[in-house]
């Protein structure tokens, strides 16, 4: 078989298998025939069937299948703007053909070796163009690539424990082998430091941050939450967070979620808060970590009035001393791309450092480190192409448009749930609006939280809208209680068409439900 031709046919074929014909909406989720076909083409649980698919088919059979009956059993996310779960993102053309150049290069990016390849220099540019669009200023000196925002938040608490923990030791246990966390292990540090427990204060983290204080050995028991108040339990209290540095032995992470996952809220309200927890943090030796996976492209939006409030609420969090970043979410780029950034390299180093294997050093000093020595991997995807392609095809005000039409599409829909009068009778926009808050929707990021104010169709509502194939919302619980979640994420949205699409749709579900009842 000729490689080169096989290749080259089989990325247009996958191509088709993707595309939407047209004058169709794409399918968000695959038809329930769909996907008995394409379990039923999987091997069963037996020793037969499963050496029956290892006979080997070749590749053109692989192709055909593959393209005619796993695609078609696959969700749509990256086929139309429509699918609304989660907060997801898709991938922009050019994102996914540089992906397609990863695949096809196959570069292990793991080592700093410049004289083979320009793979960890493309990372680099692609890192500090990124600090750039979110305006994050310089000083970022460890930083790198990821799997997702949950990686990246292992990174954040993984590097906090060393430095809150670090900080403690005796000088005479710090001098003697250079241990920290990574060298001597949690245990034996927080012996060695006095630390009874390293604790994470947090309002409304993302689940992710409980995986990753488990996979840290701080245990999820230590993430606290430290709600502003019952009605904003997005917010932090930062009176809550002094009173928890105050307490002795207990060193702590503050993770600052920027935004929350179900309403797109920010945990800080701007630059005075920030100030405010750096100092905090520098008086009693905590480290801030920011999970701004999605929310902190805020920041990249367009700096007019018209998001004003949403640059303010992000505003601050360059002080931080971590960051989560998404790239597979708002920047729509191809799973599976993180981004984590901190102050410094050497904690980086102090954590992941990949001791004692020659054959994988580079050569002489550079400012570009093994990526091996800074991440949870050694061999790893070249997954900064595709990010280094979106910010040089779209530059600034490209990503800044495409961010301002998911806002301008969650704020229309949202608008509408608040004050359409079809609309406002059958639902109810969440969370209920902050007592004397004036810019009534400014708040709005990319997520909109709504329920139905009847019971039932409050409880069938996320169902029958995912059943209609047309379009995708997931569902979550606000104050106890059944809600929808609409996650504007994708680069394909169009905002009149798809706000039109929405209002139409949500008027469409409560009527259908209404005469089903009847
Ligand atoms: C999505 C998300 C995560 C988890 O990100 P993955 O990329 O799915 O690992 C973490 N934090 C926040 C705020 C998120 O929105």
């Amino acid at each position: 078989m000729d490689a080169d031709a096989f290749l080259t046919a089989s990325y247009a074929r996958i191509r088709a298998s993707a595309a939407v014909p047209a004058g169709t909406y794409a399918p968000t989720l695959p038809s329930a025939s769909a996907l008995a076909t394409a379990r039923s083409a999987l091997p069963a649980a037996s020793e037969e069937e499963e050496e029956a698919h290892l006979q080997g088919i070749g590749a053109e059979a692989t192709l055909a299948h593959l393209t005619e009956t796993v695609a078609p059993a696959l969700e749509g996310h990256n086929r139309g703007g429509r699918y609304f779960g989660f907060v997801t993102g898709s991938a922009l053309p050019v994102a996914e053909a540089a992906d397609n150049l990863v695949s096809a290069f196959d570069n292990s990016v793991q080592v700093h070796l410049p004289d083979q390849s320009i793979a960890t220099e493309v990372e680099d540019a692609a890192l500090r163009l990124l600090l750039r669009l979110l305006d994050l200023g310089t000083g970022w000196r460890g930083r790198t690539f990821t799997t997702g925002a949950t990686a990246s938040n292992i990174l954040g608490l993984a590097c906090g424990r060393e430095a809150v923990v670090g900080a403690r030791l005796p000088p005479q246990v710090r001098e003697r082998g250079g241990g920290g966390v990574g060298e001597l292990g949690i245990l034996a540090a927080c012996a060695a430091a006095g630390v009874r427990e390293v604790q994470v204060l947090t309002s409304m983290g993302h689940s992710s941050l409980s995986k990753a204080a488990s996979v840290v050995g701080l245990g999820r028991h230590a993430v606290k939450e430290l709600p502003h108040n019952g009605a904003e339990p997005w917010r932090l209290d930062l009176h809550a967070v002094e009173r928890e540095l105050q307490r002795r032995d207990i060193a702590s992470i503050i993770a600052v979620s920027a935004g929350e996952v179900n309403t797109g809220r920010f945990a800080t309200s701007g630059a005075e808060d920030l100030r405010r927890l750096r100092g905090l943090a520098d008086k009693y030796g905590a480290w801030i970590h920011v999970d701004g996976a999605f929310g902190i492209f805020a920041r990249a939006l367009p700096a007019t009035d018209e998001f004003a409030r949403l640059r303010e609420s992000a505003a601050g969090l360059e002080l931080a001393d971590s960051i989560t970043v998404d790239g597979h979410k708002l920047l729509n780029v191809p799973y599976d791309t993180g981004i984590f950034f901190t102050r410094e390299s050497t904690t980086l180093h102090a954590v992941f450092q990949n001791p004692n294997a020659v054959y994988l050093s580079a050569p002489g000093a550079s400012p570009i480190p093994s990526p091996l020595n800074i991440g949870l991997e050694n061999s790893r995807r070249f997954r900064a192409l595709p990010v280094y392609a979106v910010l040089i095809s779209e530059g600034r005000a490209g990503v800044a448009a495409m961010l301002a039409r998911m806002v301008r599409l969650a704020r229309g829909i949202a608008a509408a749930i608040a004050s359409d009068r079809e609309l406002k009778d059958e639902y109810e926009l969440l969370p209920a609006a902050t007592p004397g808050s004036e810019e009534e929707g400014e708040d709005t990021h990319v997520v909109v939280l709504f329920r139905a104010r009847d019971e039932g169709l409050n409880e069938a509502l996320v169902r029958n809208i995912q059943g209609s194939g047309e379009w995708y919302v997931s569902g979550t619980k606000w104050d106890g209680r059944p809600a929808c979640r609409i996650a504007v994420a994708s680069w394909r949205v169009n905002v009149e068409e798809d706000l039109e699409f929405v209002t139409r749709s949500l008027v469409k579900v409560a009527k259908d439900w209404r005469a089903s009842v009847r």
